[in-house]
């Protein structure tokens, strides 16, 4: 009751000042915010009505470490005592951010070593083309120039991040960054891509080790290791895009682990921080470090205000720490299995549930109105299990771009065996409910 007035008046705000983002203006003046969140709790979110719901995607991909953790409150809060904000352009630094790039380092594969920090994960994306771009500008060949990305692929929305990104809605816009092209998900496209546009104007390949907002796509059979050796080949620099795959969301430190090779740049974000303050990063190897260094005498003028940000670089430390000292990450593994286990029990109990996918904590299943012909409905049915699911107590994902019909899951690491099990409990009565 109170809570429902509470709602309410909230709403008449919200409606008329708050622009949100990735929104529908109409369905926004005519329904107002969806849920309004006041508290989380582990798997858990809690809207000013009282209800709770299943966090199924860690909000955004995001919340790893799941909700409610107060050390992470009490780290940002010893931070902002001793030190709020002091700036690390001009060389100057401060203890968290120097600790949390040594333990990314610790972290990332190879000798990927130096990071430059960011406040998320576009950032961290259009901090790396313009590395690459600037590196080739520096060794004396300007003309390599050219972004390649795949299809299906997320990498942000600010201007060069949308358009690295292949997927065509996020590409709407007009005149989005110029030099960017996608590419199709096979080596044969890449292969085909590099000898049309010439070798010589491409300065770098991006791709996620497994796509999330694509749809939890995995990539080929051996994509990475060939993705490489074209690289290297053709002297074209390999960024690989670990914003949602980063920091053991794949069972692995990173997802490119995965797939054995080291990639000369990888951004990251989101899991870094577990959600509980704006940071991402790109890092570099010590190779491109060591020829930055040789071929520049200049200042590289590229910094955010917020780089290295000490409240968010403590919040990260913390986070990391937490992780480990608790084993969430080997907890990704157990509860990746079980998430496998709960996708199947759904394609027996229902049909028209095909092409599941999991690898640690990121899964996926696609509907068909017939599976065995992979014939899709006429209207996307993930749309609909969505909207029952969150009767039931749950916050779902449909992924429905370019024609797929997808349900993607991504919940926090602390999720237990029991938890995975109402989850799946809810998805099972939601189809039925759907139907
Ligand atoms: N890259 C990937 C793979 C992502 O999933 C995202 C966000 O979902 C981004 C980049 C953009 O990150 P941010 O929203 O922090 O700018």
């Amino acid at each position: 009751e109170n809570g429902q007035k509470r709602y309410e008046e909230l709403a008449e705000l919200d409606k008329k000042h708050f622009f949100h983002p990735s929104t529908s203006f109409k369905l926004q003046k005519e329904q107002g915010p969806g849920l309004v969140f006041t508290e989380g709790k582990g798997v858990y979110l809690k809207d000013v009505r009282g209800k709770e719901y299943i966090d199924s995607l860690s909000s955004l991909w995001n919340v790893n470490i799941g909700h409610g953790r107060a050390e992470l409150g009490e780290a940002a809060a010893e931070q902002i005592k001793k030190l709020a904000f002091s700036s690390t352009f001009a060389g100057n630094s401060h203890e968290s951010v120097i600790q949390l790039a040594a333990k990314v380092a610790e972290l990332a594969p190879g000798d990927l070593n130096y990071t430059f920090f960011t406040s998320g994960g576009s950032e961290s994306n259009d901090t790396a083309f313009k590395t690459a771009r600037y590196y080739w500008k520096m060794k004396g060949r300007p003309s390599k120039k050219k972004i390649i990305s795949r299809t299906k692929s997320y990498h942000g929305v600010s201007v060069g991040a949308s358009a690295a990104t292949g997927l065509a809605p996020f590409r709407d816009f007009p005149s989005l960054a110029p030099d960017f092209h996608y590419v199709d998900s096979s080596i044969e496209a890449i292969k085909e891509m590099i000898e049309r546009e010439g070798a010589e104007t491409i300065a770098a390949i991006i791709s996620e080790p497994v796509q999330g907002s694509g749809g939890v796509n995995l990539p080929p059979q051996n994509f990475f290791k060939e993705l490489r050796d074209i690289c290297d080949q053709n002297e074209i620099l390999l960024i690989v895009d670990e914003v949602i795959n980063g920091f053991y969301r794949t069972g692995t430190n990173f997802g490119i682990d995965n797939f054995g090779i080291v990639p000369d740049i990888m951004c990251i974000a989101k899991g870094i921080s577990s959600g509980y303050a704006p940071i991402g990063g790109m890092i570099i190897t010590d190779r491109l470090k060591e020829e930055l260094t040789d071929l520049t005498d200049g200042v590289f003028m590229h910094g955010y205000t917020y780089s290295g940000h000490p409240m968010c670089s403590a919040v990260a430390l913390k986070n990391l720490e937490l992780i480990e000292q608790e084993k969430l990450n080997e907890n990704v593994n157990l509860m990746g299995a079980e998430l496998l286990k709960g996708f199947q029990y759904l394609q027996q109990t229902h049909g028209g549930i095909g092409n599941i996918r999991q690898i640690g904590l990121l899964g996926a299943f696609e509907f068909f109105k017939d599976e065995e012909s992979k014939t899709r409905y006429d209207e996307p049915f993930a749309p609909k299990v969505v909207a029952e699911a969150l009767n039931n107590g749950m916050i779902a994902r449909a992924i429905v771009y370019e024609g797929q019909d997808t349900l993607a899951f991504a919940p926090p690491f602390c999720i237990t065996k029991e938890e995975v099990e109402k989850m799946i409990s809810i998805v099972d009565q939601s189809i039925s409910a759907a139907k």
